[in-house]
């Protein structure tokens, strides 16, 4: 497989490397910088602290070894020499030190315009401490290279004055620094190749869903609807996998329809389209000069176009509906002036037929679609007139109840075998496969009401009795907007 450059995992992976090694290198310019004023920072720190120490072993009056030692340890300790004369200029206090060579009490300084070594003629620097006090000065160590501390106090005690004489490096040593920067070398070292690992793994963590998403896409665009979206540790992940999942779902419903729509409508249309033709032939050929007969033939090529033009509008919304292209718009209505705008609607048939429409309902409202609602309430009672007789009875129903609204169209007409039930709510299901067919049965309309009161989430069914009548019923909840 070709490595990829710009993928995912090599960006994540090269950013993440990227910034590891700008933050060892900030660690290290920062370390570069800083050390230095750093070390001399502690340094003054440390002299104020030893000349604190010793003062205070000066002012003590019964003064131990012990306090002795533990100056001098502290001396030493902190890489500081010290010496503290009195006022003749005799060393009274002189403890080792760690510095060593270093030491610039016994080499020969120049303080202003005076040279002189320290130890050999302390005289020198007690009268400078008396000019100045404290006094500091620093001082650039040949023997080292570095800069050096040079400071001095006078300590006033009951019984005499001291003079105390304190010499620290300023700069730390080279050895000092380069110690330093090998540690840093060695923990940039380490940090950046565990950078490295947790990079690999993370890019890889992120990398991979997102590789095996696009395979699956693949397979989706090549029409395969088995594709299925793996989620994995990362919410935006999993949230992308279950939208793809969901659309998966629905291109392969939407595809199923497609595949049923082109099998049925060429069925279906094709009966009313060869009789169409069937009959412009018979006009051309032997009725046209007949104006009876020829109205005759017109009338069955209006009717079959009206058939196959209700044949499209049922399929196409079946198939919006079916494939949640449609959407709910749920709102609170009167169930009872709905029926009764379908009722008005469908007044001129029942005229016709005489039919004994018989209405007990109740005012109710209810938290639904009322077009679509409007929609399932026309089919059912299309249906009872359909299937009865002149002078039958047709009912209906609104039954108000606690949390629901029960509908039901009963009427006195063909009713349905019992082992055809199941099947009257699928889509081209006729009982009657010869039935009439210019009355407009198309075999969807059940159909349709199934699938908005699906959407809706209703209970609905059917009892029927053959030759004794059928009732048609959905159930909508009463649920306000805000309980949604
Ligand atoms: P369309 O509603 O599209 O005009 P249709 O009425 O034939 O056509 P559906 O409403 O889906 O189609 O009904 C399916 C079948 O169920 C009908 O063909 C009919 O055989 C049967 N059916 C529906 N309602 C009744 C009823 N009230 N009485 C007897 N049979 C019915
Ligand atoms: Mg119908």
């Amino acid at each position: 497989m070709k490595f990829n450059f710009k993928g995912i995992r090599f960006s994540t992976w090269l950013y993440f490397l990227g910034f590891s090694i700008s933050i060892m290198m900030l660690l290290g310019f920062l370390l570069v910088v800083f050390i230095k004023p750093y070390y001399r920072d502690d340094r003054i720190r440390t002299v104020d602290m030893i000349s604190g120490t010793l003062e205070s072993l000066l002012m003590k009056e019964d003064v131990t070894r012990n306090d002795i030692e533990s100056a001098a340890r502290t001396v030493i300790g902190n890489n500081v020499c010290a010496i503290i004369y009195n006022e003749n200029g005799k060393d009274i206090y002189y403890p080792p030190d760690s510095l060593g060579q270093l030491c610039m009490l016994d080499k020969q300084i120049t303080v202003g315009d005076l040279t002189y070594t320290i130890k050999d003629d302390p005289r020198k620097i007690i009268e400078m401490i008396k000019n100045e006090n404290p006094f500091s000065v620093t001082l650039f160590s040949e023997y080292t290279g570095t800069e050096m501390l040079l400071y001095g106090k006078q300590i006033r005690t009951n019984l005499a004055n001291y003079y105390l004489i304190l010499n620290t490096p300023l700069e730390p040593i080279e050895s000092y620094i380069d110690f330093i920067m090998n540690q840093y070398l060695y923990i940039a070292m380490i940090v950046i190749l565990i950078a490295l690992v947790v990079a690999f793994f993370l890019a890889k963590n992120i990398s991979q869903p997102i590789v095996k998403m696009k395979d699956e896409a693949n397979k989706l665009a090549q029409g395969n609807y088995d594709a299925h979206f793996e989620t994995n540790s990362f919410s935006e992940i999993n949230d992308l996998a279950s939208t793809l999942d969901d659309a998966t779902e629905k291109l392969s419903k939407v595809n199923d329809l497609r595949k049923d729509l082109v099998a049925n409508v060429s069925h279906d249309i094709k009966t009313p389209l060869t009789m169409i033709k069937a009959y412009a032939e018979m006009i051309k050929d032997i009725s046209g000069d007949d104006p009876v007969k020829r109205n005759e033939h017109l009338d069955v090529i209006i009717q079959e176009s009206d058939y196959l033009d209700k044949l499209v509008s049922d399929m196409s919304e079946l198939s919006k509906l079916q494939s949640g292209v449609i959407e709910i718009n749920r709102d609170n209505f009167d169930l009872k002036e709905c029926a009764d705008s379908v009722i008005l609607l469908l007044s001129q048939a029942i005229k016709e037929k005489n039919i004994d429409l018989v209405l007990e309902m109740d005012d109710c409202i209810v938290y639904a679609d009322q077009i679509k609602i409007s929609q399932v309430i026309y089919n059912f009672l299309s249906n009872a007139l359909k299937y009865s007789d002149d002078y039958a009875r047709i009912t209906i129903r609104i039954i108000d109840s606690e949390n629901n609204v029960r509908l039901e169209v009963s009427d006195t007409g063909n009713g349905i075998a019992p082992e055809v039930l199941p099947y009257i709510w699928d889509r081209y299901y006729k009982v009657d496969k010869n039935f009439n067919r210019s009355v407009n049965s198309t075999g969807l309309g059940l159909a349709i009401a199934k699938a908005i009161l699906e959407a809706h989430k209703a209970h609905y069914g059917v009892e029927s009795k053959l030759d004794e009548g059928s009732t048609f019923w959905f159930e909508l909840s009463k649920d306000y907007e805000e309980d949604e």
